[in-house]
């Protein structure tokens, strides 16, 4: 290659680099310097929770699930880089955002949340981890927003926490872990924590956690019940339990926001549609419309954990570009992966905003 082809090639790519659209055949090359990032499953914990969760992974050793065995690990030094990092909020993260051109971090805390703990215990600590978490937001309210933890276990405090939660501290969702006590949000126990949910216009994140004692046995060999695999089949199948139990069709505004590429249900769009049809092999569901207009109305899914570009390409031909959205998975992925994923995803720059920013801001009511 000679100096002048070579200096020539340099130039196009600092241009690219910085931004300036001209001259560029690739839109997907194309990403402004002044990218937004708005990271939507960014995990953080207090000293409070971390506490709560070793009083009770602590007290019944004997007990081997994988979500004991994590909290045991996590809670056993908190200086650890793990728990360091999702009890520092400002800090390590906010130099690691600037570092990697993340604009902000849409909070939540850390999996399972309270939904392990006593009802009265998770009540309280739902309520102060909310405060606290508004407290940071104020700090810096260009670079975190929060979505609200609540103990599904009480749905009446619940339902106050999530009124609380979007009138009094401005959160902008709502977070559940998957299954609380091995029951489904399809469990009408639960419905008026999606009432709510729907009526303050607070989508609700459902985030994995370790499959429930109904699924786990086959998880619980080789680690299965991790993010490995369980996770996204405890969560997908949550998913699917409550779109067929006629929740979307109560509450048609409600907004389920599922990460990690969708936790996968979206790959099923056609066969759902086909085995739901009448006399196939639904059997008995109360739903009016079928799957794949429900998980094109009712559902978003984030990018968390799934640096994939053609299960991103799919996703977006799937459900728009409108209902997709970037996010990292703070601490437990890696931030500059998760960036030169979307950077480099071949995907137009419109598309890539919607994913990186827009889509974010408009379902989450976040104000930039
Ligand atoms: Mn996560």
């Amino acid at each position: 290659m000679d100096l002048n082809r070579r200096s020539l090639l340099t130039a196009a790519s600092a241009t690219a680099a910085a931004g300036i659209a001209g001259g560029i055949a690739d839109p997907a090359k194309a990403v402004p310097k002044g990218q937004i990032r708005i990271g939507t499953e960014e995990a953080f914990s207090t000293r409070e929770h971390m506490r709560a969760m070793k009083a009770l992974v602590d007290a019944d050793p004997e007990v081997t699930r994988f979500d004991y065995k994590l909290w045991r690990m996590i809670t056993s030094d908190l200086e650890a880089d793990t728990p360091k990092r999702l009890l520092d909020l400002e800090k390590i993260r906010l130099a690691e955002m600037d570092e990697y051109g993340v604009t902000m971090h849409l909070l939540s805390l850390t999996s399972p949340g309270v939904q392990m703990l006593d009802a009265d215990t998770a009540v309280g600590i739902a309520r102060s981890t909310n405060d606290e978490l508004a407290e940071t937001i104020k700090r810096h309210p260009h670079r975190f927003a929060g979505l609200a933890t609540v103990a599904p276990q009480n749905p009446q405090e619940a339902v106050r926490e999530i009124e609380r939660a979007k009138t009094k501290l401005g959160l902008n969702g709502i977070v559940i872990n998957s299954h609380t006590n091995n029951e489904y949000l399809d469990n009408k126990f639960y419905w008026p924590i999606l009432e709510a949910a729907e009526a303050f216009d607070m989508p609700i994140y459902l985030h994995p956690r370790t499959p429930s004692d109904q699924m786990r046995p086959p998880f619980d060999d080789y680690n299965m019940g991790s993010a490995f695999w369980g996770y996204g089949m405890e969560t997908s199948t949550h998913f699917v339990r409550l779109m067929m139990s006629g929740a979307f069709d109560q509450f048609p505004n409600l907004r389920i926001v599922l990460g990690h590429m969708g936790e996968a249900v979206h790959f099923w769009i056609w066969r759902l549609d086909y085995m739901s049809a009448p006399g196939v092999s639904r059997g008995e569901s109360p739903i009016k419309l079928l799957p794949s207009e429900y998980l094109r109305r009712n559902l978003a899914i984030t990018t968390s954990g799934q640096e994939n570009p053609d299960a991103l390409r799919y996703s977006i031909d799937t459900l728009g570009s409108w209902n997709v959205m970037w996010a990292i998975d703070y601490p437990y992925q890696q931030t500059p992966g998760a960036v030169q994923f979307m950077d480099n995803a071949p995907i137009t720059q419109p598309e890539r905003d919607a994913i990186y920013w827009q889509n974010a801001k408009r379902i989450f009511n976040i104000q930039l």
